[in-house]
């Protein structure tokens, strides 16, 4: 298997948490007699400084070149006083927008060992296993027209979404389900909201294309208690863009930490793939930051972009039984006496790696 695979890891703890990304997937190449291909670019606040512009032309071409884009984090202190079209993010905006990838994928799982970070009961949490996959194009964030006149002290914007548009993200969401536990739920305001009305028939429509697949409607209101209060009832969880925003954050609080979360946005020109985390210029430099959430993101990569199952689920067991045996990065533990292994950046890419191996030579 051959992949070129683009490397933007901006600024903060991106290019320390990328590396490890990047060093996992090359362990799996030499492995399995892989060819991945890396280019590395600039992106967010480092092309800034570098380069004048958020994105530059040339990073750009090489993503649209390349077979997968592994994106780090934008985002730096010294930026802020910038306008909006000026800073590192709207670097991050850009690349999404010209890859034009509509299916935003957030995996959101619980980690056994991990449950005592979380603010929710274990018995809530463990074992719940939940992929968002979030219409990204459409709705509220881009719908015209859209206007904040503060003369007339009023603002407005659009929620608009056609049924192709619908059915395109749908038919990922069902085809994903089909490969997990066969179950989706669709998640609309179907009682308030026209656009939801053609969501939820929509979603109907495409549903008869995969009937091993179960579905199920639910408000988003009451989506948003049913995830805190029973997170391990739902499989695939299919949304438009605002609800998918709002309701992928609130369950992050199942995996408990920031630091260990993927995500891949497709269906577009180019995959793009970053964790879900940002730049923290907080630990920067220090080699604390967790790097799981964008190793995750490299199996990931393998998933979608590769259709290297079986080494993407080499990487996730790889973390798991990092955490079982004991290994955490800073933002893990919590006061003095908590028994685990501290280790370095560096240090959790190579456990991972390590195990990866044994993983996978004994498979
Ligand atoms: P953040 O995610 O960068 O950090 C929030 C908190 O979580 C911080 O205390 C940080 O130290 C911690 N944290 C985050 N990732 C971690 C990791 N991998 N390991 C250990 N601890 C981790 O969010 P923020 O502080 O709101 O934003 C900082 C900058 O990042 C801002 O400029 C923001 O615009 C940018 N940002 C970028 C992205 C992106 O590039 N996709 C996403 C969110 C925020």
């Amino acid at each position: 298997m051959k992949l070129k695979i683009l490397v933007t890891a901006g600024d903060g703890i991106g290019p320390e948490v990328t590396n490890e990304a990047v060093a996992v997937l090359k362990e799996i190449a030499a492995l399995g007699g892989h060819t991945f291909e890396f280019d590395y670019k600039r992106i967010g606040g480092i092309a800034i400084t570098t380069d004048g512009t958020p994105l530059p032309k040339d990073t750009l071409d090489a993503a649209l070149a390349s077979d997968a884009v592994l994106l780090g984090a934008v985002g730096g202190n010294e930026f802020n006083s910038l306008p909006p079209d000026k800073r590192p993010e709207a670097g991050l905006l850009a690349i999404r927008a010209a890859l034009g990838g509509f299916a935003n994928l957030r995996p959101c799982f619980s980690f056994k060992e991990l449950t005592s970070n979380s603010p929710l009961r274990p018995e809530v949490i463990d074992g719940a296993d939940i992929l968002f996959v979030r219409e990204l194009l459409g709705g509220l964030y881009f719908g015209a027209p859209r206007e904040w006149n503060k003369e007339k002290g009023e603002a407005f914007n659009t929620m608009r979404y056609t049924r192709d548009e619908v059915a395109r993200v749908a038919r990922i969401a069902f085809k994903l389900a089909q490969n997990r536990r066969k179950k989706l739920c669709s998640v609309d305001k179907a009682n308030v909201l026209e656009t939801s009305q053609l969501w939820r028939a929509s979603v109907n429509e495409i549903a008869s294309e995969f009937p091993d697949v179960t579905v199920e409607h639910q408000y988003v209101d009451a989506m948003a208690m049913h995830l805190m209060n029973r997170p391990k009832d739902f499989d695939v969880v299919l949304t438009e863009n605002l609800f998918g925003d709002i309701l992928s954050d609130e369950s992050g609080v199942i995996t408990g930490s920031l630091g260990m979360l993927p995500s891949a946005t497709i269906g577009g020109k180019v995959n793009l793939y970053e964790p879900i985390h940002g730049s923290a210029p907080d630990i920067a430099g220090k080699g604390i930051a967790n790097p799981c959430g964008a190793i995750l993101t490299g199996a990931l990569i393998l998933r979608h972009s590769a259709g290297l199952e079986a080494e993407a689920g080499a990487i996730e067991t790889a973390v798991r039984k990092m955490l079982e045996q004991g290994y955490r990065t800073p933002d893990l533990v919590r006061g003095k006496d908590h028994g685990y292994t501290v280790l370095s950046t560096p240090e959790v890419g190579a456990k991972v790696r390590e195990m990866v191996k044994t993983i996978l030579v004994n498979a």
